[in-house]
């Protein structure tokens, strides 16, 4: 057996290791060289790549600068200007904080750093290991280029992704920072072609604008929240520009693009009502949070953080956005592409992405106290109603009566909690594989909604209570069921979110069908109904309840705008 001496790593060695965690494509380049931009108080920032990053990097900006002596050490391990002291640890305002970028860059590829205050500006070239510095023109800022990447450490190389995808989360990573610091200038180029400028005036709507296309600016809602331990200011998206999926929820805190798990989960249960299923919010946040509550040492590259009001802020968090959608004519608008490129592509696809053609109207536009008059009935499926504006709605009368149903339960369901035991003994039976799912916390959950059910017999549950509210219209065997059926597929459902389906589902049951002709008294009482709704733009199920053509767009598809 040999025995090996152990021995302190070399600095190359241990910093290519710290790469490994910190640098794993090009896109974490970029994010490392723009947080140390940004931490330098710029007001321009550029970035240029060439081949997704992999032959060269370039990250300009006219931020603080660097003395001869600090751009030294900025490439040395652990050598920060950013935190002194094991305080400031707890309270950390910077974005950096680690000293771990610039020598871990340095470590996997040939970096070249050219900076200065304004007085005097220096260039250190780092090849393989070893430094050069000369004099170089007194720009004050700095200009990092980073050539080759991985040039040395060739796993890593490989398990680079194709260019498109590579570009593209370089191209992700920019516009978020763009999003997050909007009284930042960000200039972006992809193999020498303008990706995009943004202005830098702080106006984070016209950020969106530039990123994402007007078209997706006018679907935006601002939404604040001010508390005393955090604040928000952010846009969400309304539904119809809704995502597949779930990556574009863009949070950051304090500046800090990072990803919050539970946030998200609240954010996506907050816009469940509104969304078809599978789609996902497109939402924007920057929350502001004292830093004392935040503990952001938890990842190498500061992806994730501990905040210690978590359960508050979820809490206001999804508060905040049902009372945004409560406050929203949702009505979806026709001839809106839905299906817009996604966030990675839509930088990249530039060039062959078509104009969104602009249009005067937008939410703010719509009148807030809509009154819808039905003028007709299509194909026994849809109602036809004209607004007080000048404009037509077309809706789904099965939708609709979803969701005054819904609203009925729900408002039952608050006010009387009562179980009663049916009247008719209930016997649901079940398999071997579905007795293994029905523990006691199963149990207690589905009691928590009004279903309380005892063992009968080796394969079968006897219904004992069921909500009163089930009992009047719905076949309580089929909805105990279906309830279950729907539970033990996500067991984690939370409890109000159980409720919420265990009355979407009996709304969907008992509501008007398609095929089914009302007369224009039955249809004006449905849509006057639907208006006295809290969520009148769409079914307990996410999907739309009307669709508006307002009077500006009529005028434009008869080319009547002229009169
Ligand atoms: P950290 O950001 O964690 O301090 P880095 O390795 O990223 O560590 O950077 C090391 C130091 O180099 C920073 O603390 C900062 O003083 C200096 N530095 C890096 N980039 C810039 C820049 N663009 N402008 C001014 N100073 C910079
Ligand atoms: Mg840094």
């Amino acid at each position: 057996m040999s025995t090996k001496n152990i021995a302190v790593l070399s600095t190359l060695l241990s910093n290519m290791i710290a790469a490994g965690e910190v640098i794993e494509r090009p896109s974490s380049v970029i994010k490392e060289l723009i947080e140390n931009s940004i931490d330098a108080h710029s007001q321009r920032i550029e970035v240029h790549i060439l081949d997704a990053g992999r032959t060269r990097i370039e990250v300009m900006d006219d931020g603080d600068g660097m003395n001869q002596e600090n751009l030294l050490l900025s490439v040395l391990r652990h050598a920060t200007s950013k935190i002194e002291n094991e305080h400031d640890l707890f309270r950390i305002k910077t974005l950096g904080f680690r000293g771990e970028a610039l020598p871990s860059i340095a470590s996997v590829s040939h970096v070249t750093i050219a900076s200065s205050q304004g007085d005097v500006g220096y260039t250190l070239m780092i090849e393989e290991g070893t430094q050069t510095i000369q004099p170089s023109a007194a720009r004050k800022g700095t200009s990092i280029t980073v050539k080759d990447l991985f040039y040395n450490t060739p796993a890593r190389l490989k398990y680079l992704k194709n260019d498109y995808i590579e570009a593209s989360s370089c191209i992700d990573i920019v516009s978020k920072f763009a999003l997050a610091y909007p009284y930042i200038s960000f200039h972006l180029t992809v193999d020498e072609k303008i990706v995009f400028t943004t202005d830098g005036k702080g106006k984070t709507l016209s950020v969106i604008q530039t990123i994402f296309g007007h078209e997706v600016a006018t679907k935006m809602k601002k939404i604040e929240i001010n508390h005393p331990d955090f604040q928000m200011e952010g846009y969400l998206g309304l539904p119809d520009i809704s995502k597949s999926h779930r990556y574009h929820m863009y949070t950051f805190v304090n500046g800090r693009i990072v990803f919050m798990q539970k946030i998200n989960q609240t954010i996506i249960e907050a816009f469940k009502p509104y969304l078809p299923p599978v789609r996902y919010p497109f939402v924007i946040f920057s929350f502001v949070i004292e830093p004392s509550l935040l503990d952001v040492n938890v990842h190498p590259s500061k992806k994730e953080i501990r905040f210690s009001k978590e359960t508050l802020l979820k809490t206001i968090l999804f508060d905040a956005i049902s009372e945004q959608f409560k406050q929203t004519n949702l009505s979806v608008l026709p001839g809106f592409n839905a299906t817009l490129p996604s966030f990675n592509d839509s930088a990249i696809l530039a060039e062959e992405t078509p104009q969104y053609e602009q249009t005067s109207l937008n939410y703010e536009d719509i009148h807030p106290s809509l009154s819808l008059k039905v003028v007709g009935q299509l194909h026994a499926l849809y109602m036809i109603c004209e607004d007080g504006l000048g404009g037509m709605y077309v809706l789904d009368q099965h939708a609709v009566d979803e969701r005054i149903n819904y609203e009925k339960n729900l408002k039952l369901i608050k006010e009387n909690r009562h179980a009663l035991e049916p009247l008719i003994p209930i016997l649901i039976q079940v398999n071997a594989a579905t007795d293994k799912k029905m523990t006691e916390t199963v149990l207690t959950k589905l009691q928590s909604v009004g279903v309380t059910l005892v063992k009968f017999g080796a394969s079968a549950y006897k219904v004992e209570s069921l909500p009163s509210w089930t009992l009047a219209s719905v076949d309580p065997k089929f909805y105990v069921e279906q309830l279950l059926e729907q539970f033990l597929e996500n067991v984690h459902i939370e409890e109000d979110a159980l409720r919420l389906y265990a009355i979407a589902s009996k709304a969907c049951k008992t509501s008007i069908k398609a095929n089914e002709n009302l007369s224009l008294d039955a249809m004006q009482s449905l849509v006057d109904r639907l208006m006295l709704c809290d969520y009148p733009y769409s079914c307990p199920h996410g999907r739309p309840t009307m669709i508006q053509w307002s009077k500006f767009q009529l005028e434009k598809l008869f080319n009547r705008s002229g009169f």
